[in-house]
């Protein structure tokens, strides 16, 4: 049986995400150690050890368990996580020693720099997922340190393939980081259609506790790429008075909390606390409840690699108003199941909620087709590729080298 190591140092597939530092990586990766593990590849996933109460070795399911790597103290920030990497990689290269895998599958660039000084001394083949890229981020106005784009830029020339969430981050890669572009998977992640599924609206406002009028979500980290202030500026601006925005998630990375302060100002200064509702972070199953009370959920992000929150809210039959953007090109089919925005106007955004908002039959016909797209993402795809790729890499046996 294929055996694989994988490595998310900064966050854990077991932690509830949608606030901090857990969002669709953390779901991700649970979703596909899981779908892996039935298309038989075991999988043991290297996750730093942030709380002094989790057991070493957490086995979620056979042929899935969790390696809490004792590795700087519990609490560090996020920030401070470059200054350990060298300790976690020591830790997980003894483990290693030990418990042999065949193949490393690397996930954000902290782990990648633990990839690629794991693969050279255990002669394994590298797979790294960025899910972020500093370079992108920085496009956007989110400078992310120097070292972060020299350490992306090394784990690029290592790495035996590489995972792109979609053909824009294939792009990204190749453009901004001159990876090669055969070296580059792109493979779509999933949703699970058992949890995210069309259902009753009414049904589910009731189990909420929604009583107004029109509804606009918004689901995901609070943090100034999210583009959370041009939801509640399109709100401000869209025709129906009665119209809420409900926003499910909490403050993430070191400006989150000036973020929801920020946007907290914004929508006393328009005089809208009667119209946006805050909800704390949801468990991932229970978000189905919300998509399906929802009209049409907003999506305004500066930068995303994929974007799970559009695809989670098809899958429910739910339209998506996005920024064009990333992933959410690939997953917002314009006009079709949504509309993809071009510019950051909340004007922009505003014009398309209320096309939505206004034809309850163009809103069913978003919905129906988005539904249907969304049935071409089962997580099983995505473990099938990467078996199919694992398999391929383990087979060569000629890595790529840095020198
Ligand atoms: N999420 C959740 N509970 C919440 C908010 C978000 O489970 O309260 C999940 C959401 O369902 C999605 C993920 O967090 O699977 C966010 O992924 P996305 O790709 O949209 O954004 P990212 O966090 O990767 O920037």
């Amino acid at each position: 049986m294929l055996k694989a190591g994988i490595i998310s140092l900064h966050t854990s597939p077991l932690t509830q995400p949608g606030a901090g530092d857990s969002g669709g990586m953390n779901v991700y990766i649970r979703e596909f150690v899981s779908s892996l593990t039935q298309a038989g590849v075991s999988c043991d996933v290297f996750v730093r050890k942030w709380n002094a109460e989790l057991e070493p070795v957490v086995e979620v399911e056979p042929g899935f368990r969790v390696i809490h790597v004792p590795a700087g103290a519990c609490d560090l920030a996020k920030e401070d996580l470059p200054g350990i990497v060298d300790e976690f990689t020591d830790w997980v290269r003894a483990w290693l020693v030990e418990n042999p895998v065949d193949v490393l599958h690397a996930n954000y660039w902290l782990s990648g720099v633990v990839g690629h000084q794991l693969k050279h001394p255990l002669d394994l083949p590298l797979v790294t997922t960025f899910h972020t890229l500093a370079r992108v981020k920085a496009e956007m106005g989110d400078a992310e340190p120097q070292a972060r784009i020299d350490a992306e830029s090394q784990v690029v020339a290592c790495s035996d393939a590489m995972v792109a969430n979609a053909p824009e981050e294939r792009r990204q890669l190749v453009e901004l980081y001159h990876a090669y572009a055969d070296r580059i998977e792109v493979i779509a992640p999933g949703v699970d259609r058992a949890l995210f599924s069309p259902g009753s609206s009414a049904g589910a406002r009731d189990a909420i506790g929604y009583e107004g009028g029109p509804l606009i979500l918004f689901v995901g980290r609070i943090q100034p790429l999210k583009g959370l202030d041009v939801a509640v500026g399109a709100l401000a601006a869209v025709d129906d008075p009665t119209a809420k925005l409900m926003v499910v998630g909490g403050a993430s990375g070191q400006e989150g909390a000036a973020e929801v302060a920020r946007i907290e100002e914004m929508v006393a200064g328009l005089g809208l606390e009667d119209r946006v509702l805050f909800v704390p972070p949801k468990p991932h199953y229970a978000l189905s409840t919300y998509y399906r009370a929802a009209d049409v959920v907003i999506m305004p992000s500066r930068s995303e690699s994929f974007g799970l929150v559009a695809l989670e809210a098809a899958a429910c039959g739910i339209p998506v108003v996005a920024a064009a953007v990333g992933g959410l090109r690939t997953l917002v089919d314009d006009g079709v199941t949504g509309y993809l925005m071009e510019d950051r106007d909340p004007e922009s955004y505003a014009a398309a909620l209320n096309r939505i908002l206004a034809n309850p039959s163009l809103q069913a016909s978003l919905g129906g087709a988005a539904a249907r797209t969304a049935s071409r993402y089962p997580w099983s795809g995505l473990a099938e590729r990467l078996r199919d790729l694992y398999t391929e890499l383990t087979a060569e046996r000629t890595l790529v080298d840095c020198n």
